[in-house]
């Protein structure tokens, strides 16, 4: 039987994947050090006799004996990785380092959770895989975006001295259940603030795009990902190319809510990304993936969810 190791996979997308990887007959170690994970995402999960829980650091090395590694460790939200930037960055690097060691070690397969923060602030739209970014090395998102980049440098090199089987996605914006409802980023904000009738915070005057991708199909993609041919390194994109504005996403979940809430608009974060679109046909072409719930379907799961914890 297949043994996966999901580090942070006590966190949103994390859970997800435990999930997914338990019903198709893997037995799953997620290890998390519960930053942004939360046991309550993870519940439904001991009794499977498959699951097991290690508390543990990414930053620390890893000894286990398993088959495949999805490494996804790290907080996501703007809010919680420049909460402590320092920790973001060694999370993100040594974090790659030991996941990399423990591939070698075991041969096992070793998938990367990139990101879209690789591209910074684009020029380019949409998004390829070619473009190679515009990310600022000294802001203060650069904690997040620089880690993930050596990473993915990591995972490169690893391949090319070692032949470890790496891989590499790039996951753009994702929402769904079980997202903290305090973790700061638009989706989780926009509906508490909706849900409790609270005015909406724009931050900017709105009309920055970003494009969101629902949680089961991002999980469907990184699965597919792994179990692509041992030659497919990616990095490959992984989102749902449908675009929005900021000011759009609030006032669609103010309708679906049916809130009264009001919008106010705040300072936009410093070197905030202007437009963001995956370009997915890689996706499509490799893995025969693209995305199948549209953001209304998904707004309106996603609000269920979150009334639901309340
Ligand atoms: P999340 O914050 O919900 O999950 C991250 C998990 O990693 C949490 O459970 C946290 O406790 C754990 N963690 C953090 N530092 C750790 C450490 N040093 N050792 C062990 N565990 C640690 O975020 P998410 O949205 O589920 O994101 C999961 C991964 O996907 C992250 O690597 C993130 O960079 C990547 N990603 C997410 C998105 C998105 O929109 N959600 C977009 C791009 C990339
Ligand atoms: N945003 C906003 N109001 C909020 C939270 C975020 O207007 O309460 C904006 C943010 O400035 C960014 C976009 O929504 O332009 C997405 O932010 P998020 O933190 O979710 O993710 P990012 O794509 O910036 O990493």
């Amino acid at each position: 039987m297949t043994k996966t190791l999901v580090t942070g996979g006590a966190g949103f997308i994390g859970s997800h994947l435990c999930k997914k990887l338990l019903e198709s007959g893997r037995k799953v170690i997620c290890l998390d050090n519960m930053f942004t994970g939360t046991y309550e995402n993870i519940a439904g999960l001991y009794s499977d006799p498959g699951f097991e829980f290690l508390n543990a650091d990414v930053i620390q090395p890893l000894q286990l004996e398993v088959d495949e590694i999805y490494n996804l460790a790290c907080p996501a939200s703007p809010v919680q990785y420049q909460y402590d930037p320092v920790m973001t960055t060694k999370t993100s690097f040594l974090g790659a380092l030991n996941v990399l060691d423990l591939a070698k070690r075991n041969g096992a397969k070793v998938l990367q959770a990139s990101t879209s923060e690789i591209y910074g602030d684009p020029l380019v739209h949409p998004q390829t895989e070619e473009y190679r970014g515009n990310v600022s090395t000294i802001g203060p998102r650069a904690c997040y975006d620089e880690g993930k980049r050596v990473a993915e440098t990591l995972f490169s090199d690893y391949r090319r001295l070692y032949g470890a089987e790496t891989k590499i996605v790039r996951i753009f914006n994702t929402y769904g259940p079980q997202m903290l409802e305090n973790d700061g980023r638009v989706v989780s904000n926009f509906i508490m603030q909706a849900l409790g009738n609270k005015p909406l915070t724009i931050y900017g005057d709105g009309s920055q795009t970003r494009s969101f991708c629902y949680v089961s199909d991002l999980v469907q993609g990184l699965v597919s990902m792994m179990e692509t041919d041992s030659h497919i390194a990616g990095p490959v994109n992984l989102g749902n190319p449908q675009e929005m504005t900021v000011l759009d996403l609030a006032r669609m979940i103010i309708h679906k809510t049916k809130s009264s809430s009001e919008l106010v608009y705040e300072k936009l974060p410093v070197d905030d990304p202007v437009n963001r679109r995956p370009d997915i046909s890689k996706a499509v072409r490799l893995l025969g993936w693209e995305p199948a719930v549209s953001i209304e379907e998904g707004l309106d799961k996603t609000i269920d969810d979150f009334r639901s914890r309340h």
